[in-house]
């Protein structure tokens, strides 16, 4: 598989994820990597995961408060991504059109090279979230975000029209791109254990996630990786 390295020409990378914690078991790593890089780091979390709490009498926005800082927290141990909450419904997610809109207004607005989401072709993906999130990402890159014909109402607020070279899936069943994460595996523990509401003392994930990772690297040259699914977009 290749390339391995991030030596690309792109400048600017977003994230579209579900929940506070989606972009770091996923992609920590390559945010770390992208961020040593120089490159622009935008993360949109679409929810932030009010629904999170395994408490019955939990405040929903209390839970969303904690979790929103938990993440500003992870991200700053990565060294500073750009991180814009759209505060959707955990949970209640549909690959609708609104959620298309605001998905595009994000393309538009931080006009991205590469977006990086769930896979919403992996078989078997159960939290419905992530197959919104993955599937409306899609359909915002291609063709809406593109063709100036989709929410006219855009040019009132001067957003231009945007074409995304590539998309990259986390999770997919195939992955034709594997990221070298050995130098940066720690610091993406640290800042995984940055959600301490949904993983506690996080005993055992050091573990668990360094396995995770060998497992994707099996083929490379270096011991850790994060892999992906590229989809190049139509120039
Ligand atoms: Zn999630």
């Amino acid at each position: 598989m290749s390339p391995t390295l991030i030596t690309d020409d792109f400048a600017t990378y977003m994230l579209v994820v579900a929940h506070p914690d989606d972009s770091e078991f996923s992609s920590a790593g390559t945010v770390a990597r992208l961020m040593r890089a120089g490159k622009r780091v935008v993360i949109v979390q679409v929810t932030s995961g009010n629904k999170g709490s395994a408490d019955p009498t939990a405040d929903p926005s209390r839970v969303a408060a904690t979790r929103e800082a938990e993440l500003l927290e992870a991200t700053r141990r990565l060294g500073g991504p750009e991180v814009i909450f759209l505060r959707c419904m955990d949970g209640e997610l549909t690959p609708d059109l609104d959620l298309r809109e605001r998905i595009v207004r994000m393309i538009r607005t931080h006009k991205p090279d590469v977006i990086i989401t769930h896979d919403p072709f992996r078989p078997y993906s159960l939290h419905a979230d992530h197959r919104a999130v993955g599937m409306a990402t899609t359909d915002a890159v291609y063709p809406t975000a593109r063709d100036p014909l989709y929410f006219p109402e855009h040019y009132a607020e001067g957003l231009e029209p945007h074409k995304t070279a590539e998309i990259w899936y986390f999770g997919p069943e195939q992955p034709d791109k594997t990221v070298d994460i050995t130098d940066v595996f720690d610091l993406k523990i640290h800042a995984l254990m940055a959600h301490v509401s949904q993983i506690g003392d996080g005993e055992g994930m050091a573990e668990r996630m360094r396995e995770r990772a060998q497992e994707l690297a099996k083929d490379e040259a270096f011991e850790l990786g994060e892999a992906f699914k590229v989809v190049q977009m139509r120039r």
